[in-house]
């Protein structure tokens, strides 16, 4: 059958210019060599996916990383471009770049908006210098402002900004005091995130050999309370447990993940989500550009069954067996991170009227420890599941 519907698009961009402490996103300092092949690897992988994709309706781009900004903009517009030419970008497009503040300047930006980039999110994580540093961070708050400034002078209007709370002896006036400088320059959306300990970081390490805290998830608990009030108090709508957005500011393209959509992820560990099959590729960026070029040289896939195309994908490392269990219980955790919640009657045209039976009593558990609310056709979680969200998603798992 001929895929059909709207198809998101991602871009994974994995260089940055110092690993941050608390990082395990696919990402790399030192690579700089490699950003002219990584760029001519992506644009044959979006060949090898132009008959897939002809046709489609694309509504949102997320250019994300590492740090997207730190390629050379020549490089973003010859990404930019070769987007144009083999995707059917919608003309009202949410095309969104993640920015580093402390890579960015007027002109850079300028650049960015006369190409169609049309939002910006800047990962300015606090306003606080002596954490900045802590946090490995190459920017300082005055450099993240300034960033914003400029952002808006190019003529961005869409701009988020990502900070993070609950940093290790982070005292909850610190955390307000960072929280208030973002809402006084006025964002159309904010991504506020708890502080997690991933594995393999630097922080973990420190944490394990005694040189930080862990962090304290009592007062991360008391910090995202008080922000969730803050948001509202401010004008901002929460409409997932980490975002918040100006009225009709929410990210399309974020949308799309939550709502369990279709988008095609390009680059080095980019997930893809396709007809009900999740894969993603090749982790390492070196291997990627390899396998593209492999893959490319045999020439390009035919056909558009996503099955056939993804055993002559080589740079596509990891595909995941669609199971029709997974499928619903994704639908549920990534809906239920909404506020507007899951529709029940489309989960049951989705799934089948079995489905929703299937999860009654797990539903009717979790309505009672009042980490549910439950209409008639609609499940939400509720402000304490927002809380103990992972209560609720690993009682909605398979078995
Ligand atoms: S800039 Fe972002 S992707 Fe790069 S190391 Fe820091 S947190 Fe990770």
């Amino acid at each position: 059958m001929k895929p059909s519907g709207a198809l998101s698009l991602y871009v994974h961009i994995p260089f940055c210019t110092l690993k941050c402490s608390y990082c395990d996103f696919n990402s790399y300092a030192g690579l700089e060599e490699l950003v002219q092949p990584y760029v001519d690897a992506l644009i044959a992988e979006m060949e090898l996916w132009s008959q897939y994709a002809r046709g489609r309706p694309v509504p949102t781009v997320f250019f994300g990383g590492g740090t997207p900004s730190l390629l050379p903009i020549p490089q973003v517009e010859r990404i930019v471009s070769a987007l144009r030419d083999r995707f059917a970008l919608e003309p009202e497009a949410e095309v969104t770049l993640e920015a580093n503040p402390g890579t960015v300047d007027l002109e850079y930006l300028r650049a960015l908006v006369a190409m169609g980039v049309n939002r910006l999110s800047f990962g300015v994580q606090s306003f606080h210098d002596d954490e900045l540093a802590n946090l490995d961070r190459i920017h300082s708050a005055a450099e993240a402002e300034e960033a914003y400034r400029w952002a808006r002078d190019a003529g961005f209007q869409r701009i988020n900004l990502d900070l993070i709370y609950g940093l290790p002896e982070q005292p909850m006036e610190r955390w307000q005091a960072s929280l208030e400088r973002a809402i006084s320059l006025a964002p159309d959306h904010m991504s506020l995130y708890a502080l997690t300990v991933e594995e393999g970081t630097k922080l973990a390490y420190d944490i394990d050999h005694g040189r930080a805290p862990e962090p304290d998830g009592d007062v991360q608990a008391s910090m995202y309370e008080w922000s969730q009030e803050r948001m509202a108090e401010t004008g901002y709508q929460q409409y997932e447990i980490s975002n918040w957005a100006r009225p009709g500011k929410e990210c399309r393209h974020n949308l799309v993940y939550w709502r369990n959509g279709d988008w095609l992820g390009l680059g080095a560990g980019a997930h893809s989500h396709l007809g009900g099959t999740r894969f993603a590729d090749v982790y390492s960026p070196k291997r990627y550009v390899q396998l593209v070029q492999e893959v490319a040289d045999a020439g390009p896939p035919n056909g558009t069954d996503v099955a056939a195309l993804l055993k002559s994908m080589r740079q596509v490392t990891y595909v995941e067996e669609p199971r029709p269990e997974l499928a619903r219980a994704d639908t549920l955790i990534m809906g239920l991170r909404l506020n507007e919640g899951v529709s029940l009657p489309e989960f049951r045209r989705r799934f089948g009227a079995g489905a929703e039976a299937a999860y009654a009593a797990t539903f009717a558990e979790l309505t009672e420890l009042d980490l549910l609310e439950r209409t008639n056709d609609r499940i939400r979680i509720t402000n304490r599941g927002r809380l103990l969200a992972n209560e609720v998603f690993v009682r909605l798992l398979p078995d």
